[in-house]
């Protein structure tokens, strides 16, 4: 047992059975209406542990401040009240296991799921902590709620604990991550931190301070509609086109399913229609500018060609800029990510960097002027029924925000 075991455990399984989940579909901010619940209910419960200045924005983003201490620089931690609308997030049943015995692990409510340690050998590593699952049918929700669980964990013991020299602190609470849309244009300025940390990564040691390169794509294809009985010489149909472009895209080389490590992809995500006109998305990644705009420009030209086969056809391409690698504006002064390393060692843990395959909201963050890094919260097997997060790991990052509020207001070196 550790000082927080108990706290976080208790936090992270209440925020979890709480359905948050994002829908991209939708218009609104935040884009489902259950997450003003979880939003409401971190304002008053950090009020309820005396956080100053508690607010809960028109555009769904908790704020709050830990008053400074010490001298320090105004730093701010992140979290998302979100879950992953790629899976089942109504109705979660979080469940701990204590004194994991290192053996597989299986689910109530899914009789033929197992989560083994010889798949997933992270959780090996984990004997004789506590885990906490879902119950089989949902995805947990670690992802962010352990980052929440975090953040509220060591705001309480900060606030209860005023001998712990710290800077200010500002705690922001954010909907609509898992959609890329959980930062407002607003929050920079909301926010008023020199810089901030989102706790949203996984394995202990994660300090991460580069993600991808985003882009988003939308390729129209209209056909020619008519009567497919008086249709000879004169109709063209848009899904044939649809599947030409498909078909020529690297779908060997430059697909998520092919690539890994430092390699970026262009990915089909939907493809609605019909024979009259056919709409398809894609996103492209890339951990560099040059890459991401060669796959932007491979796009444009597969359109060309096929447009090319059938001039009466009219084949449109748009593309449009999501998030930029974080790295662009961290490597001009990595004063957070080696703040997060010292604190790290203070705690003895090993930092990691490791490129984050996907954004978070610290990439679009850093872009507007807030460096943002990506810290560790435990969390493993995201968006699916295997999802688990260890409480013995999710202390080891409240202990690494206590640490690196200290570290910043009372450098080692
Ligand atoms: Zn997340």
């Amino acid at each position: 047992m550790t000082l927080f075991d108990a706290e976080l455990e208790t936090r992270l399984t209440r925020y979890a059975a709480l359905d948050s989940q994002s829908d991209a579909a939708s218009a609104t901010g935040p884009s489902t209406e259950i997450q003003w619940t979880i939003l409401r209910l971190l304002a008053d419960e950090l009020k309820a542990i005396g956080a100053a200045e508690v607010q809960l924005t028109d555009y769904g983003t908790v704020l709050a401040t830990i008053p400074a201490t010490a001298q320090g620089p105004t730093i701010g931690f992140l979290a998302h009240v979100d879950t992953a609308p790629q899976f089942n997030a109504k109705g979660v049943k979080p469940r701990a296991i204590h004194g994991y015995n290192g053996g597989d692990i299986t689910f109530p409510d899914a009789p033929g799921l197992v989560l083994s340690p010889s798949d997933f050998p992270y959780l090996a590593t984990k004997q004789g902590h506590t885990i906490v699952t879902a119950s089989g049918t949902t995805l947990l929700g670690a992802d962010d709620k352990a980052g929440v669980a975090i953040i509220m964990t060591a705001a309480r013991h900060l606030l209860e604990n005023p001998s712990i020299p710290h800077g200010p602190i500002r705690i922001a609470f954010t909907p609509d991550e898992e959609i890329g849309r959980g930062v407002d244009a607003r929050l920079p300025a909301d926010l008023k931190a020199d810089f901030a940390y989102t706790f949203d990564g996984g394995a202990v040691g994660e300090v991460e301070y580069e993600s991808f390169s985003a882009d988003g794509a939308v390729v129209t294809v209209k056909g020619v509609s008519i009567h497919p009985g008086t249709a000879t010489g004169r109709m063209v149909n848009a899904i044939s086109l649809a599947a030409k472009i498909i078909a020529a895209l690297p779908q060997s080389t430059m697909t998520p399913e092919t690539t890994a490590g430092r390699d970026g992809f262009i990915h089909a995500t939907d493809m609605t229609g019909s024979a009259s006109e056919m709409v398809l998305h894609f996103i492209l990644r890339d951990f560099e500018r040059e890459g991401l705009a060669q796959k932007g420009e491979i796009l444009r030209q597969v359109c060309a060609a096929v447009q090319a086969t059938e001039p009466r056809a009219e084949i449109t391409c748009t593309i449009t800029p999501q998030y930029r690698n974080m790295r662009y504006w961290l490597e001009t002064d990595m004063t957070p990510v080696d703040l997060a390393r010292a604190a790290c060692a203070r705690i003895g843990v090993s930092p990691v960097s490791v490129p984050i395959r996907g954004g978070t909201d610290g990439s679009r963050l850093t872009e507007m002027g807030v460096p943002c890094p990506n810290l560790f919260t435990g969390m493993q097997n995201i968006h699916g029924p295997l999802e688990w997060v260890s409480v013995q790991d999710m202390a080891q990052a409240t202990q690494l925000l206590l640490a690196l509020v200290q570290e910043a207001a009372a450098p080692s070196t």
